[in-house]
């Protein structure tokens, strides 16, 4: 077998974990650690890369160098052209871990292996661009991370028979809404609006009726506006560019500026009670200053948005009857508006991008595809967007368990390739307690947000109460699971959840208001009678275009680690990396890897594709193509170890085994 030096040296660790001896956890830790201090982020369990954050620039993040430290992506990227096989490669860690990094590495590999020539340039240039337009609409600082994706997002890049790229398209998933109108402490809102009062030029904010001053909108929390290290001001002119290289014209750019300023306008009307003779308040707007600027900036006329703000129009059996908003039900429409109409605007802007990068139909010809959710967030205080973000990648896990260890298990043993299972924890359950279509969480969300009558928060926790009671996933004080009803450490109206990734305590208090989400029909409709145009597209409702995640058949993985909790360079935290390798089943995963093959392919297309190589096989091979493939293998004096035989497929041990019969291939 051969194998690189690198991977086996001891001083640095070895490059393959499949390679260490001993193996126990106790070893696995060391090694990452060993690495971390040489620099050596990156390592391999097979075909999956574990990446420790080095939260500073390395000098090998160069696109040239990208290949050199990345050969999964190099193995990623021959399948796809030399397999014709698509490919997938997930993302996945906790928020901080460097995934949208890992991420970003992922795109300047394939700038930097691929052809060249202007076209293919242009292309390059615009996928790579936009991140910057997508990160500064969707990404905000956190707590655990200054530049955390507040989304979710799949791309597809897709590539021509050469293997140079075409184009991509761009899923964007559950964006963090919420964000637009309220920041937990010590965080702040999307990035966008801190970039357009700092960087845009004082011609700009002034026709955008907009103060440079942070403290002007009620949107914008005080307590973090500006973050060490990040340049506003500077972002805002490399957005701009980004913008004008992924194809976005003047005119366009403008109009997506104006609903980011309409945005802060909104944040900032305010209402007071007015008394009505039936003793009821009434909502009106308090200071019309703020309201009319909006309506300049949007083509709506003022007393359309104020009725829509004081009253709503409820159908009731073919009749329209028009109620009274109070001071908290306009504000809660309020921010219903900003929420609703940001994160249109979000969708539409990666719609718009799609339409620049997205690869001529005919010439198509594979895809990989690049997974990129935000992380797994454990906070003291966990609401709806945490459980939402939780959720995610609790599905994500599931998705790796299928890939790496269920399918690669059953794969052997359908083959009857011997083989001794390995035993790993499934969190299918978990996934099940959320999603189940009868009894999952968000099934009983749902249905508590239709279901006529009083509902708030605490109805909806005593049916999780009553339905989730005995799963073992579960708890809460109530729970009528007799093993936690004397857990009192529990506060009310709370329940906790078991992610493979730990214990999350979640507060119901507004999960039924942000499952719900009204945008109430008077103000969509005065959305639509908006003059502006992009305003208007935004709002034909009832259309919220949904994207299904296709995931190609064949994937590799990235695992980021987070070495510490301090966003600091050279600190490596045992306990913390070790309960990330616990969770994220990375010994399971390296036992699987060991005793198994990196490589398969149905005996057929096998010996078509290297019978060139032996004379007994070439041009035709007369009888079963088992047999024929063993023949040409023998021939090119492949160690037998190297090898198995399964039923219908030929399982080949170490990838850099078929990059020789390929080299020899193309030689020929
Ligand atoms: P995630 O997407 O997992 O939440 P990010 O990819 O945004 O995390 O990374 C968080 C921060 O960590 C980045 O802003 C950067 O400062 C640092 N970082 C992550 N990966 C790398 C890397 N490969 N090299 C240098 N710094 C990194
Ligand atoms: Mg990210």
């Amino acid at each position: 077998m051969e194998v690189k030096t690198s991977l086996l040296d001891n001083m640095i660790g070895v490059g393959d974990m499949v390679l260490l001896e001993p193996l126990n956890e106790d070893s696995f830790i060391e090694n990452l650690r060993k690495r971390f201090d040489h620099n050596e982020i990156y390592t391999y369990i097979g075909s999956v890369v574990i990446s420790m954050n080095p939260y500073r620039s390395l000098p090998i993040f160069t696109p040239e160098k990208v290949e050199e430290y990345l050969p999964g992506l190099d193995e990623a990227y021959r399948s796809l052209r030399d397999q014709d096989k698509d490919q997938c490669i997930l993302i996945t860690g906790e928020s901080g871990a460097g995934k949208t990094e890992a991420s970003k590495l992922v795109m300047s590999y394939v700038a930097a292996v691929c052809g060249r020539g202007q076209e293919v340039n242009k292309v390059k240039e615009q996928l790579l661009q936009s991140n910057p337009v997508l990160e500064a609409f969707g990404n905000a600082k956190t707590v655990r991370n200054d530049n955390s994706s507040r989304f979710g997002k799949y791309m597809d890049i897709e590539f021509d028979f050469k293997g140079d790229p075409l184009g991509g398209v761009i899923s964007n998933y559950l964006l963090e809404k919420s964000r637009v109108c309220k920041q937990p402490r010590g965080e702040r809102n999307f990035h966008i609006f801190y970039q357009l009062l700092s960087g845009a030029s004082g011609d700009t904010l002034t026709k955008l009726k907009l103060d440079r001053d942070f403290s002007k909108y009620n949107y914008l929390s005080l307590d973090s506006a500006t973050v060490n290290g990040l340049d506003d001001a500077a972002s805002f002119r490399t957005v701009r560019n980004a913008m004008q290289i992924v194809g976005f014209m003047e005119d366009e750019v403008q109009l997506v500026l104006e609903l980011v300023a309409a945005v802060l306008k909104l944040g900032n009307i305010e209402f007071k009670p007015e008394s009505r003779v039936n003793g009821f308040d009434e909502s009106r707007v308090k200071d019309k200053n703020d309201l009319k600027e909006m309506c300049e900036l949007l083509g709506i006329e003022q007393s359309v948005l104020e009725r829509a703000f004081s009253y709503r129009t409820v159908e009731a059996k073919m009749e329209k009857v028009s109620t009274t908003l109070n001071v908290a039900q306009a504000y809660y429409a309020r921010d219903a508006l900003a929420k609703n109409l940001y994160s249109r605007l979000f969708s539409w802007l990666v719609t718009r991008i799609n339409e620049s990068i997205k690869a001529q139909a005919k010439t198509r010809h594979k895809v990989m595809g690049v997974l990129d959710i935000y992380g797994f967030e454990i906070f003291e205080d966990n609401s709806f967007e945490q459980f939402i973000i939780n959720y995610c990648n609790e599905k994500l896990q599931q998705i790796f368990i299928e890939l790496t260890l269920r399918e690669e298990q059953e794969e052997y043993v359908r083959e009857g390739i011997e083989w001794t299972n390995i035993e790993y924890f499934n969190n299918a359950i978990i996934c099940d307690l959320i999603e189940n279509n009868q009894n999952g969480i968000l099934a009983m969300l749902d249905e508590e947000c239709l279901r006529p009558g009083t509902v708030t928060d605490d109805t909806f926790l005593d049916k999780l109460n009553t339905i989730c009671a005995e799963h073992q996933h579960f708890e809460s004080r109530l729970s009528k699971n007799s093993k936690f009803l004397t857990d009192h450490s529990l506060p009310h109206s709370c329940f906790r959840i078991q992610h493979y990734a730990g214990k999350v305590l979640y507060r119901v208090e507004g999960f039924v208001d942000k499952n719900n989400d009204l945008l109430y029909r008077d103000l969509s409709q005065a959305m639509y009678k908006a003059t502006h145009s992009l305003m208007r597209q935004l709002f034909p409702e009832g259309n919220p275009a949904k994207v299904n995640l296709k995931r190609p058949p064949t994937a590799g993985t990235v695992l980021c680690i987070k070495p510490n909790d301090k966003k600091a360079a050279h600190i490596f935290t045992d306990s913390l990396v070790c309960h990330q390798v616990r969770y994220l089943g990375l010994m399971e995963n390296v036992r699987v890897r060991r005793a198994g093959y990196a490589f398969r392919q149905p005996y057929e297309p096998c010996l078509e594709r290297y019978k060139m190589l032996c004379k007994q096989t070439w041009p035709h091979w007369r009888g079963p193509a088992r047999d024929g493939v063993e023949v040409l293998l023998t021939d090119c004096s492949v160690p037998a170890e190297e090898f198995a035989y399964g039923r219908s497929k030929i399982f080949i041990r170490n990838p850099r085994t078929l990059f020789t019969l390929e080299e020899r291939r193309r030689a020929c």
